[in-house]
């Protein structure tokens, strides 16, 4: 049976892999009632040798170049940093951040085999994700 969650969190993943990124974080803050986060291609001066990272001063999620924009992890982490912000206090954990990531590209998985090895493909990258809070 399809659960309306999971239809969600499956088609929030394939608007990021369709460049829809932009399309995605709107949803996305829609769903969870909080303002739309900005996104820019770029890291700041202390995160440059990062994949992405959320400044939450300015509300921007930022990933390093143009590939990052349709990674639906780096995006998805980087989104859990921006619902976890609201009123400033952070209260999310890296881990945290990686599973709220990992349970909608699951949730893609199972309506899309083809794209099986998404998530398996930016582990490596979860090092040096983003600053801690
Ligand atoms: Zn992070």
């Amino acid at each position: 049976m399809v659960h309306n969650d999971h239809l969600f969190k499956a088609n929030i993943v394939q608007l990021i892999l369709m460049k829809e990124t932009d399309e995605a974080l709107k949803a996305l803050s829609q769903h969870y009632g909080i303002g739309v986060p900005h996104l820019r291609v770029g890291m700041p001066k202390r995160s440059a040798k990062k994949v992405g990272c959320y400044v939450s001063e300015t509300k921007t999620i930022h990933v390093m170049n143009w590939e990052k924009i349709e990674d639906p992890f780096v995006i998805l982490h980087e989104f859990y940093h921006h619902l976890r912000t609201q009123n400033r206090k952070h209260r999310g954990t890296e881990k945290h951040a990686n599973r709220f990531a990992e349970e909608f590209i699951e949730a893609f998985q199972t309506f899309d085999k083809h794209y099986f090895n998404v998530s398996c493909k930016y582990k490596n990258s979860n090092d040096n994700m983003c600053s801690k809070p």
